[in-house]
């Protein structure tokens, strides 16, 4: 952009023909009409900056005489490029800048005086982006209701070649106000969005935020029961100053985190009301250990601070709740992932649920797995119902539920097509239930959407993009081993997940497959499989590891667990 540097070499004169149109005296000012002028009112200039190659784009608004200063002023309205606004703003555009794009100014403690010598020519703002539209060296006023949400095209009215395109949006901006002579050291920012933004980048980018998983919901539909549930058994506790403790099972993506922590923040807030006693809340996760005996030392740091042995804290924890203190104060433990603390002698969890038992304890334990019957294989039933365990299991969402839960999350953001929804919801729901898989699902599309552009489309996520999502998040080798497999291995893989569903175990015998593999062939009509066929099956679906077996053993109770996950299973057999 030499042509600029050029520019600037040549010497501006100035002149104001007529007489002023308005004195203010109190002021010192004298304000002009400018009739036949190289620049007029309200036409938009560049200005000289620090840097040569990219002069301030401002409109002028007026011209006066500054008799103070005896001076020559012009009252002007500031754009600023991108590289002057504050990094940490510029990604709320949404998109990428155009180089020589420019932003309105809106901040009205702004110097908006420079001198008329800092002026260096007009520009020309036109309505289209394409260059070859406007006329070189054309002139006259660019009205402001043209800096709307279009691209506009700016060019400097003097023999220059050079056109820059400059797409002027009203993003109000505040910035620390720049003096005229060196706006660029300004820091704009822009403020927060109000309302989502209407274009169609930010607004699936916007769902895209919504969707996310680690995003706290602003509600949780389909849970209110639940919450309910598991509130008043809290609170009731927490009211008595007893303890107790329940136990949360359902498969993975039910909603039980985000239940209990929602029942959490609600007991808090009631608290700060001072309609509940406070109590202690401390929370530890099977999936964040390497060692389900850290789980002592875990606890006993939360709750004490003290750092211990696993061995020693066990033996902190015991005391402490067995012995009696007069002003202690509920403590309300929540263990998620429970499945993980599993030893072998089961002592963990046996104390998990055998503390809040104790008179002196003031303990609630809220116990979160996806197995429904851990407390009674780590019970024998008289110790189980002494314990008094209180249950409640997560059932996989539905069609329905799962259309609900997404639409709530997108809260008015209108990034899907209605068909496109549906179809998420009802794959998912048709394999199991899970809201993650269906907000990830749901995310990914809005990726696509925006790769293919929007031709000939509404801009919407719709059903090609779902689908396209949906095929990538199930597709792996995995997926075509076994739409490839023949009926009765696909029969057996059938088995195992049954099997796994009735006991809420990601784990089976042998045996317990095939009673389940012999009833699936009464059911298709087939042959029942002798013992021996449906070994060889098993056995022919570990190799291509499609399960796992357990080594060394050809038996009824070699023990089964599949390789991938039940969804791709679900998902290979249905989705032709
Ligand atoms: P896991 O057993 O794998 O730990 P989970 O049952 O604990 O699964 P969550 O982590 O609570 O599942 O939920 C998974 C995701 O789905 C989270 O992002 C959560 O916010 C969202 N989600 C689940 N249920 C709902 C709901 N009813 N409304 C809105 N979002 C939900
Ligand atoms: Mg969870």
């Amino acid at each position: 952009m030499s042509h600029y540097r050029a520019m600037l070499r040549v010497r501006r004169f100035y002149s104001l023909n007529g007489n002023p149109i308005h004195e203010d005296r109190r002021l010192g000012r004298r304000y002009y009409q400018e009739n036949n002028a190289v620049v007029s009112l309200g036409q938009h200039i560049l200005i000289e900056g620090t840097d040569d190659d990219s002069p301030f784009v401002a409109q002028l608004l007026k011209l006066f005489w500054d008799v103070n200063s005896n001076q020559m002023k012009a009252v002007v309205h500031w754009f600023v490029r991108m590289h002057e606004i504050a990094q940490n703003k510029r990604k709320l555009l949404g998109r990428d800048p155009h180089p020589q794009e420019v932003f309105y100014y809106q901040d009205g403690s702004c110097d908006c005086e420079v001198n008329v010598e800092t002026i260096l020519g007009a520009v020309q703002v036109c309505a289209h982006i394409k260059r070859a539209k406007f006329a070189q060296g054309s002139r006259g006023p660019c009205s402001s209701r043209h800096l709307g949400n279009w691209s506009t095209v700016v060019k400097p009215l003097q023999a220059f070649t050079h056109s820059a395109v400059f797409n002027c949006v009203f993003v109000p901006l505040q910035a620390a106000p720049p003096t005229p002579q060196t706006p660029r050291h300004a820091t704009p920012s822009i403020p927060n969005r109000s309302q989502p933004a209407r274009k169609p980048g930010n607004m699936l980018e916007e769902a895209r935020a919504r969707l996310h998983v680690s995003s706290v919901p602003e509600s949780l539909p389909c849970r209110e029961q639940e919450f309910q549930d598991i509130y008043n058994f809290v609170e009731s506790k927490v009211m008595d100053g007893t303890g107790g403790c329940m136990y949360i099972s359902g498969v993975p993506g039910t909603g039980k985190t985000a239940t209990v922590h929602e029942v959490i923040r609600s007991l808090q807030q009631a608290v700060e009301q001072e309609e509940l006693p406070p109590f202690h809340f401390i929370e530890i996760n099977g999936m964040k250990m390497t060692d389900p005996h850290q789980a002592y030392v875990q606890i006993l740091q939360k709750l004490t601070n003290q750092k211990a042995t696993a061995d020693h804290a066990a033996a902190l924890l015991e005391k402490r709740f067995s012995t009696p203190a007069p002003k202690k104060e509920t403590t309300v433990l929540l263990v998620d992932e429970l499945d993980l603390l599993w030893t072998r002698k089961q002592n963990v969890m046996y104390n998990l649920f055998d503390w809040p038992a104790r008179k002196h304890a003031r303990l609630v334990v809220l116990t979160i797995a996806n197995t429904m019957d851990l407390p009674e294989r780590i019970m024998i039933n008289r110790v189980a119902s002494r314990l008094g365990l209180t249950r409640m299991s997560f059932q996989p969402y539905t069609f329905k539920q799962l259309q609900q839960i997404i639409t709530s999350r997108l809260n008015r953001v209108k990034a899907f097509e209605e068909d496109a929804l549906q179809l998420v919801s009802r794959k998912v729901a048709a394999l199991s239930g899970d809201a993650r898989r269906c907000l990830d699902i749901c995310r990914r599309a809005t990726e696509i959407c925006e790769q293919h552009g929007q031709q000939g489309s509404t801009g919407l996520v719709g059903m090609s993009h779902v689908m396209e999502a949906l095929d990538e998040m199930f597709s792996s080798s995995y997926i075509t081993a076994i739409r490839c497999a023949s009926l009765q291995e696909q029969l057996f893989l059938r088995a195992v997940i049954a099997e796994f569903r009735r006991l809420g175990l990601e784990e089976a015998t042998f045996q317990q497959v095939l009673v389940q593999h012999q009833a699936l062939c009464r059911v298709e009509g087939l042959q029942p499989v002798s013992v021996s066929e449906s070994l060889a099956v098993c056995q022919r679906l570990g190799a291509c590891r499609l399960l796992l077996l357990e080594p060394s053993r050809l038996d009824l109770l070699l023990r089964v667990r599949l390789n991938v996950s039940q969804d791709d299973v679900l998902y290979a057999l249905k989705a032709e």
